[in-house]
């Protein structure tokens, strides 16, 4: 399989059309070996981009990551790497959470110590924090890249108003706009990268690293009102997950797009990743797995992007028809 690139919205960055996340799995659901093989076998793919968090597993999964890239000697200049800012790294103060100053720079510094970096490629603001002016991130972002501790700075689950407020100021006192946005995008959850967003792409150049493409699993098609038993829909704390993304109405979709998958010769969730990757919008999908074979299987969506004729999205747009674009 060979990977393919796409640039960062208009910035001169190209990630690979897949990239690796940990949320829920590294530090948590899956042993660090299993991290580990993932991100070789994502590597060896020619996966170059890792996403990380402050908040997944509590500045653990960024632990991991940190230990795995030290191992693994990649040359630094073939991977890029990001953390989140916002909901900390499990202190509830109200220093340490959020997007004023002190924590946006402290959680940097706290990023790079456990990724055991020099710089983060990719630092998003994980949501909007209403108790902090825009202004405040913005000068705070340009300031850690002028010292050389960001490359690219960007937001996840913002409105378009906020991100245009951010491109706003940031010119007015010639700082560094954020360059992208990481919204959730899979057959389930299309309004904010379809819709909210259309305005922002050819005006702001946003670019979009894209989570949850299977919706959590619902989209391999494994699933039962249930949930499979070893999947992330039956871990204690995670109720709330499995209600807000499992229930008959999907199930019965994910029969229809079953269907249409296997006519093509594809599995569900190669087929679906593989939907993300036609919206020229989406600059990676961001990939979960808590199983090498997994990880392997979803690779193949970038070859069978190539199967998605105009034929085969209708057919989706049919099957999906009545579902309500975003759920939350
Ligand atoms: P997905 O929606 O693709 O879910 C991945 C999970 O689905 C896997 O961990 C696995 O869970 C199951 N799965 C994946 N592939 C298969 C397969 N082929 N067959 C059967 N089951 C499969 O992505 P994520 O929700 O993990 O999101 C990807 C990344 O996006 C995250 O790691 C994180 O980096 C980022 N993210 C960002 C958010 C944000 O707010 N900015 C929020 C959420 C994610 P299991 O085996 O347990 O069923």
């Amino acid at each position: 399989m060979n990977m393919r690139y796409r640039r960062l919205g208009t910035s001169g960055l190209q990630l690979s059309e897949l990239s690796l996340g940990s949320w829920l799995t590294f530090g948590k659901q899956i042993t660090d070996d299993t991290a580990e093989a993932l991100m070789r076998i994502a590597y060896d793919h020619g996966v170059n981009f890792f996403d990380n968090a402050e908040i997944y597993s509590k500045g653990e999964s960024e632990r991991v990551m940190g230990r795995i890239l030290k191992k693994m000697e990649w040359s630094r200049d073939t991977w890029t790497v990001s953390s989140k800012v916002f909901f900390g790294a499990g202190g509830k103060q109200p220093t340490q959470l959020g997007l004023h100053r002190k924590h946006v720079v402290e959680a940097c510094h706290d990023a790079l110590k456990r990724l055991q970096v020099d710089y983060l490629d990719l630092y998003f603001c994980h949501r909007p924090d209403p108790n902090t002016p825009i202004a405040e991130t913005v000068w705070t972002m340009h300031q850690l890249i002028m010292q050389g501790k960001v490359m690219y700075w960007g937001t996840s689950e913002w409105s378009a108003a906020e991100i245009r407020e951010a491109h706003a100021l940031a010119e007015k006192h010639h700082l560094i706009a954020p360059v992208m946005e990481q919204p959730q995008y899979n057959m389930f959850h299309r309004e904010k990268v379809e819709n909210e967003f259309a305005s922002l792409y050819d005006t702001v150049g946003l670019g979009t690293t894209i989570w949850s493409p299977l919706a959590s699993g619902i989209l391999s098609g494994k699933h039962t009102l249930d949930g499979d038993t070893s999947s992330r829909l039956r871990m204690a704390g995670l109720e709330w997950l499995k209600e807000r993304e499992l229930n008959e109405a999907r199930l019965k979709k994910v029969e229809e797009l079953k269907t249409i998958a296997k006519d093509l010769g594809l599995s569900l969730p190669v087929f679906a990743i593989a939907w993300c990757l036609k919206n020229p919008r989406v600059s990676t999908v961001m990939l979960g797995a808590s199983k090498t074979a997994q990880l392997e299987e979803n690779l193949k969506a970038v070859e069978a992007q190539d199967l998605l004729t105009a034929e085969v999205m209708a057919q989706v747009e049919n099957a999906l028809a009545g579902e309500k674009l975003s759920t939350w």
